[in-house]
């Protein structure tokens, strides 16, 4: 049975993408089986996936509304290994569809059980926002995986995020837990950075991942050839670490 996990952060631009892009890339290059779905109606993670969200014929929206199964909808990449369930602009309005429906905020949970016997990790990438969607991806998922760089109010950043998935966890969702902090775009010769990070392990101990995501202009450049960095160029440093990251999720399920 696949272990569910979302990507989030309420923040923009923190590396949420990235790491669903390349954790999904990373994971299934160590043979691990993986669904990844689009939440954000950007759809960044489609594209990054090398899929094009212009031509998809079903997406996640489709399947919150529930028009469509998650088997049908989802597609297979090119080249990334894994499979997409993507988003684009369609997922925006979604938002206010999804208030009147009965369930709203399980339509996600309920789509995905049907194929999470098929899949090793499924990765939700959430948009920035604690939204209804967040909230259907937080109640998909036996855990959350929160990027962050490490800057003067990272912490600050992340109490609200750690409240919403309390109240989530308290509500309506008994399994959800943060599985992790990861450190991402991270420079050690920047002291704040290295400040910051300390400051992250001695308040959140063992909830920091070992595996630290260097800032690395390769993980950067990976989208626009519609490639994860894993697989758009796997000798670079950031990419060595996104899989290595792999292989620390994948130790982390086993004691799940
Ligand atoms: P989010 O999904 O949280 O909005 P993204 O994953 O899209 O964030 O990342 C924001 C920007 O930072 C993107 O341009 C992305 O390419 C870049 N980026 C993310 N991680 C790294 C990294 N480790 N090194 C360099 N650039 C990165
Ligand atoms: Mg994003």
């Amino acid at each position: 049975m696949a272990k569910i996990f979302c990507v989030a952060n309420q923040k923009g631009g923190v590396g949420k993408t990235t790491t669903t892009v390349n954790l999904a890339a990373g994971l299934a290059k160590v043979g691990q089986r993986v669904l990844l779905v689009d939440l954000d109606p950007q759809g960044n993670a489609t594209m990054g996936s090398g899929v094009d969200k212009r031509a998809l014929e079903h997406s996640v929206y489709d399947v919150l509304l529930g028009e469509q199964g998650v088997a049908e909808a989802a597609v297979d990449t090119p080249k990334a290994g894994y499979r997409v369930l993507g988003a684009n602009r369609e997922l925006a309005g979604a938002e206010i569809e999804l208030v009147n429906l009965p369930q709203r905020e399980t339509r996600l949970k309920q789509a995905l059980a049907e194929v999470a016997a098929q899949y090793d990790f499924i990765l939700i990438d959430c948009p920035p926002a604690l939204s209804l969607l967040t909230l259907n991806g937080l109640c998909a998922a036996h855990g959350v995986i929160v990027p962050m760089q490490c800057e003067y109010f990272a912490l600050e950043g992340v109490t609200d995020l750690v409240n919403t998935i309390r109240q989530v966890h308290a509500n309506l969702n008994p399994d959800l837990q943060i599985i992790g902090l990861l450190r991402v775009m991270f420079d050690a010769r920047i002291t704040l950075q290295a400040q910051v990070s300390e400051q992250l392990k001695a308040h959140f101990g063992d909830k920091v991942f070992d595996t630290v995501i260097p800032r690395n202009v390769r993980l950067a450049e990976a989208p626009s050839y519609g490639l994860p960095g894993v697989v758009f160029d796997g000798s670079a440093r950031g990419s060595k670490a996104f899989v290595e990251f792999a292989r620390e999720m994948v130790q982390r399920v086993q004691h799940m």
